[in-house]
């Protein structure tokens, strides 16, 4: 079954998600990375991504909110609010190890996605702010970065093609954390000051 995400109520078909690590010194602290000397990129599969926010049976699993750009003809497009599940104890195993990510970061459903709606504005003005129960628990956007999203595309696409209806994530702010079943997660993506597209999830549990 082939994923889909909605984009201007309509539903396309990205054939993967292009990720990219530690673009926020806030989480690189938090985390106690150091700061890469260029990009990491990592990426989901179309497989990876979900409507839905669900809890594996086999994982302790982080959210990471992240803003998300839709891609067509090589220049972002859309814009949306995406949570990059991570099995956090599984990553740092591999991470010792030297060895791929994909068995924390590229399972199913963890790439949840909101909808994205049209977007040609300024990009230093956008921003996320993710709620858990109510609670603003992660906050922060475009100025935060360490590289914008136009130069992770760029940079992107000096070794990979990007299909029309890809997404771009931009990495995450401080503030990730645990996601436990029954919590009710809200992503925000902001201009300023102008909400410019929300979605609302319950945290399921796998049957
Ligand atoms: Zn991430």
């Amino acid at each position: 079954m082939i994923r889909s995400v909605w984009f201007d109520t309509k539903e396309v078909y990205p054939s993967k998600v292009v990720c990219v690590a530690r673009n926020y010194l806030s989480h690189i602290k938090e985390l106690g990375n150091t700061v890469p000397e260029q990009a990491v990129f990592f990426i989901k599969p179309n497989s990876a991504i979900s409507h839905d926010l669900v809890l594996p049976a086999d994982g302790i699993v982080a959210y990471e909110a992240e803003i998300a750009f839709l891609i067509r003809d090589n220049v972002i497009f859309g814009v949306g609010f995406g949570l990059d599940l991570t099995k956090r104890d599984v990553q740092a195993a591999l991470k010792t190890k030297g060895l791929p990510w994909e068995r924390a970061k590229a399972f199913d459903g963890a790439a949840v996605l909101s909808p994205f709606v049209p977007f040609n504005g300024d990009i230093t003005g956008l921003s996320l702010r993710l709620s858990i129960n109510g609670d603003v628990v992660q906050q922060g956007g475009v100025a935060d970065m360490i590289n914008s999203p136009t130069t992770l595309l760029i940079e992107a696409k000096t070794f990979l093609s990007f299909e029309d209806n890809d997404i771009l994530m931009t990495g995450t702010p401080e503030g990730v954390g645990l996601v436990k079943a029954g919590d009710r997660f809200l992503g925000q993506i902001f201009q300023g000051d102008v909400l410019v597209v929300e979605q609302d999830w319950l945290v399921g549990t796998a049957v």
